[in-house]
């Protein structure tokens, strides 16, 4: 079974195009898009629109190709967009909304988790603790929620993670796949401890949590994003932890995506200019 991941194109729609052209000459049976999909600059509250019109053209592209494309929405996109996310996404057969859901095919379980651990921006649509005893970083300002009115500041943003349950909790209320070996567990969020997570100030920001998970679960393959820098300030886009294998390929100004062939469990890593849809 051959895949493509991407993850975290923020609407930079060169980059979707290029994704299809990639799909289509590998002659993939299935992309996975690990979220943070939609335009992250200007006005949050127009990323509705590009749901409905270019990620709905793009999704049409690959149903009418007959490869399957799973993904979910991200931190950076609103969750007050998630209904019409998924209401696009069921216009297809072969689209399918992934988060907090399993999906098998041809004996593989795909599951997906997007929820993430809190950093110090205001957005906290998606955030959560990552145990019971996470430490908050310094924020930035006043946590925000999206609702269909506009923003809703949180007074007290800690006090209200509190109220909610953490990534440890949310992992284990995820859909269980019958065979472990044969899942791929697909979480924006990456693992700590792998060199998958580091920031241009040099802070590791992954989760506990989730490499805990990991550790005891042992998935055959796990896939992230979330940190786009990360792959450059460590020089590694994989990693092993036990028997799992764990991928993060960054995403910058290049469109970067991995090809997998997941019978042989071979990976490869690409990058390419923006320059060369040019010519
Ligand atoms: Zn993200």
């Amino acid at each position: 079974m051959k895949i493509i991941f991407v993850t975290d194109l923020h609407g930079a729609e060169w980059k979707y195009d290029r994704l299809f052209s990639a799909a289509r000459d590998l002659k993939a049976d299935i992309v996975i898009n690990a979220g943070d999909m939609l335009p992250k600059h200007g006005d949050l509250f127009q990323q509705g629109e590009f749901i409905s019109s270019f990620l709905r053209d793009h999704f049409s592209r690959f149903d009418s190709a007959g490869i399957y494309y799973l993904s979910y929405l991200g931190n950076d996109d609103l969750m007050i967009f998630d209904k019409v996310f998924e209401e696009t996404c069921n216009q297809f057969s072969y689209i399918i909304p992934l988060a907090q859901r399993i999906f098998v095919l041809d004996g593989y379980e795909f599951i997906g988790m997007n929820w993430v651990v809190d950093y110090p921006f205001r957005l906290k649509d998606r955030c959560r603790m990552d145990t019971k005893d996470y430490v908050f970083q310094k924020q930035f300002g006043t946590g925000l929620l999206s609702t269909a009115e506009g923003w809703k500041d949180l007074d007290d943003w800690f006090a209200y993670a509190h109220s909610l349950p953490t990534i440890e909790e949310e992992l284990i209320k995820l859909p269980h796949p019958e065979n472990t070996q044969n899942s791929i567990y697909v979480i924006h969020m990456p693992p700590s401890g792998s060199g998958l997570d580091k920031c241009y100030n040099g802070s590791e920001v992954g989760s506990k949590a989730i490499y805990e998970f990991i550790m005891k679960h042992q998935p055959k393959l796990t896939l992230h994003g979330h940190i786009h820098e990360s792959p450059v300030m460590t020089g590694k886009w994989y990693a092993k932890n036990g028997k799992t294998i764990c991928i993060q390929p960054g995403q910058l100004d290049d469109f970067t995506y991995v090809t997998i062939d997941l019978d042989a469990m071979e990976f490869d890593r690409f990058r390419e200019k923006y320059r060369e849809i040019l010519t």
